[in-house]
């Protein structure tokens, strides 16, 4: 890498050349298969003909024009992303943490037209991740993110996933939403029980405060439901989108009901590249794949195929402690440095993606086949083997 940029990511000295499927190919010509997919962002595999001919099409006609005019792509995207979801009014932005950050101002200004002004702080949970602005480290509260970048945004209070007690004891005269992942992605992929999530709806209702999913990892289909809200049978009031909603290229939505969206009018937040022809163009091609018949159900079925054999593998092993996730979202959790199981992985051509608590994210293109899956498995359970002795 060119020291030229700046040196705030640790970086894998390879540089890809391109992407086919699942498939990534260095200029030397050495593959990789894909289990990283760029942090869960290309959904469809690299090259994607659908992608390509969107892009092709739209770069032909208009990029960009703001938001001072009517764009008839992020209407449309914003009409599909409603009728496929709880959600009634859409803000487009470029980024999970600007999709975050939008929530957070979504909250604290629809409290204040409600006559409350003084509902302005959120709750969320140990070990989460919402992004890298000032506000959206705040609200995930990781010191390891936070030092340096003192003194933090206040407003936010931070409590166990999961422990619904806690959440409760938390709550004040003040408090104006919680903020939580159905699936924690960076925190090492933890899911949250329906029953977590049902009860966080009722108390959210019983005190008047507004339930936020940051779905920016587990949304567009990667769980197997095209939002992983789904499987808890509530809805949210607002959920935070990006990742894979362009399947490479930079977009991210908030969405939220006809109450709490309506809050946002005329000059109270924005975005110049949000949701414009470009990025909105190409995130309908997107949902046209997500949304045709049978990918989720295939998602599932796939993601099923992968946890029972890595469960198989878990069991042979003496490293991999535990099997967690929801569709393509898996996390292995193991007893030895997991970043030091990626690099091995990464040696027999797998890329995989680590996260907290020594966790591999396993994170496929959600058109990953069978056969990806047996030879990531092979990678998998030959590595794992290696450090067992
Ligand atoms: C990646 C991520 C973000 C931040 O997205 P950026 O596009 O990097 O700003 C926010 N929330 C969750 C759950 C994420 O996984």
């Amino acid at each position: 890498m060119s020291s030229n940029v700046m040196t705030n990511y640790g970086r894998i000295d390879i540089s890809f050349d391109k992407g086919i499927g699942s498939y990534l190919y260095t200029k030397d010509g050495s593959r990789y298969l894909d289990f990283a997919s760029g942090i869960a962002v290309t959904c469809l595999g690299h090259s994607h003909p659908s992608l390509l001919a969107a892009i092709k099409t739209q770069s032909e006609k208009l990029w960009h024009v703001s938001n001072l005019y009517n764009i008839d792509s992020q209407s449309r995207l914003a009409e599909r992303l409603c009728k496929n979801s709880f959600a009634e009014r859409v803000f487009f932005c470029n980024s999970g943490a600007e999709a975050v950050e939008a929530a957070l101002k979504l909250s604290r200004i629809y409290h204040d037209n409600s006559g409350n002004p003084d509902r302005w702080r959120v709750i969320s949970f140990n070990n989460a991740f919402h992004g890298r602005t000032f506000a959206t480290i705040a609200a995930a509260g990781q010191p390891k993110h936070l030092k340096g970048f003192e003194p933090k945004v206040r407003g936010f209070d931070h409590v166990e996933f999961g422990n619904i007690d806690a959440v409760k004891s938390a709550i004040t005269n003040e408090t104006a939403a919680v903020l939580v992942e159905p699936v924690q992605g960076e925190g090492g992929i933890h899911v949250a029980s329906k029953s977590f999530l049902q009860d966080l709806r009722e108390i959210c209702n019983k005190h008047g405060l507004l339930l936020i999913f940051d779905e920016v990892q587990c949304g567009m289909g990667r769980t197997g439901r095209m939002w992983a809200y789904e499987w808890s049978e509530i809805n949210p009031d607002i959920i935070t989108v990006a990742k894979a909603l362009g399947g490479g290229f930079p977009i991210g939505a908030c969405m939220a009901t006809e109450e709490v969206g309506s809050a946002f009018i005329p000059g109270t937040h924005g975005s110049t590249f949000g949701g414009n022809p470009m990025a909105t163009t190409i995130a309908n091609a997107v949902l046209d794949e997500i949304q045709s018949v049978g990918f989720l159900e295939n998602v599932v079925a796939k993601g099923e195929y992968l946890t029972e054999k890595l469960e198989l593998i878990c069991k042979n092993s003496s490293v991999i402690e535990e099997v967690r996730g929801k569709g393509l979202m898996i996390g292995l959790q193991f007893s030895v440095p997991s970043l030091d199981v990626m690099a091995a992985l990464r040696n027999k051509k797998l890329l995989t993606v680590i996260a907290e608590g020594n966790t591999l994210r396993l994170l496929p293109p959600l058109t990953v086949d069978r056969a990806e899956i047996d030879e990531a498995c092979e990678a998998i359970e030959v590595t794992t083997k290696e450090f067992d002795t």
